[in-house]
């Protein structure tokens, strides 16, 4: 089943096309990256699927249903941005729980125990008690992972989590990246400038030039070019 759809979709600012006409289907369960060098569209096609931004022409569905319109925080998504700060006065656990107020806790469970599930999933049990800025930084981005998950979306989406990162940790976040996400079975849209990144980490990835999808594809049919 088709989790999430974008058709014929068009993003135009004042001079730039930064999206230009595209249809792509992500599967139910799915790590889909976009994948592409700075300037073609991965971040804005992130940003209409989380419904920060509307489509200039074009329809985006989520499970076959038109969320076109639809303010990001009716869409079950959650998002992890780049540079997205946890709040420095706020302890592990409190920003956590800050997901978690988004949405009423599923099945009743008392936040405290949903936080610590969250935390656990992240391989973070223990640490809720911590300041951010005692954590490295892919612990802190893990952190926001488990803030992002805490709603109980449907979708995730992530927006060059590892950038700020060495190459070394970049590496480990990548493999919990995928673990949690396989725990779960989440769909998860994933953006990153670093091919053999997306090569490593996806199911199916889409090559990005200039607003599109160049080949939309599984990592071992890929052909690379110069
Ligand atoms: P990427 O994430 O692949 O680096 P972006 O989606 O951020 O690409 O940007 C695609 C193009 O659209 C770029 O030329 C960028 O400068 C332009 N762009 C993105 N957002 C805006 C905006 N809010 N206003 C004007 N131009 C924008
Ligand atoms: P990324 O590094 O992920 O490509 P950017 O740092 O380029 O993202 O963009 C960050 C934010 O600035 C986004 O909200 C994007 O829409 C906006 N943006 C990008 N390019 C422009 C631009 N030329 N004019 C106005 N806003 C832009």
């Amino acid at each position: 089943p088709i989790a999430l759809e974008l058709e014929g979709v068009t993003k135009r600012y004042a001079e730039t096309t930064a999206v230009d006409d595209v249809s792509l289907a992500v599967r139910e369960g799915e790590f889909f990256t976009l994948v592409g060098p700075s300037g073609c569209g991965k971040t804005t096609t992130l940003r209409l699927i989380a419904g920060f931004e509307s489509p200039t022409t074009g329809t985006v569905r989520f499970g076959g249903e038109d969320v076109t319109g639809v303010p990001p925080e009716d869409r079950d998504v959650g998002v992890v941005f780049q540079n997205y700060a946890l709040f420095p006065h706020m302890t592990v656990g409190e920003n956590v729980a800050y997901g978690l107020n988004f949405a009423d806790a599923p099945g009743g469970i008392p936040d405290e125990r949903r936080v610590q599930e969250l935390l656990e999933l992240v391989d973070l049990g223990g640490m809720a008690d911590r300041e951010p800025d005692q954590l490295s930084g892919g612990q802190q981005q893990r952190v926001a992972i488990a803030r992002a998950l805490a709603p109980g979306p449907d979708v995730l989406l992530l927006d060059e989590p590892m950038s700020a990162l060495d190459a070394q940790l970049r590496e480990r976040l990548r493999l919990q990246v995928r673990e949690i996400q396989r725990e779960l079975g989440i769909t998860t849209i994933y953006v990153t400038h670093d091919q053999e990144e997306a090569l490593a980490i996806s199911d199916r990835l889409a090559v990005m030039r200039a607003g599109r999808p160049e080949q939309v594809a599984r990592p071992r049919e890929i052909y690379r070019r110069p």
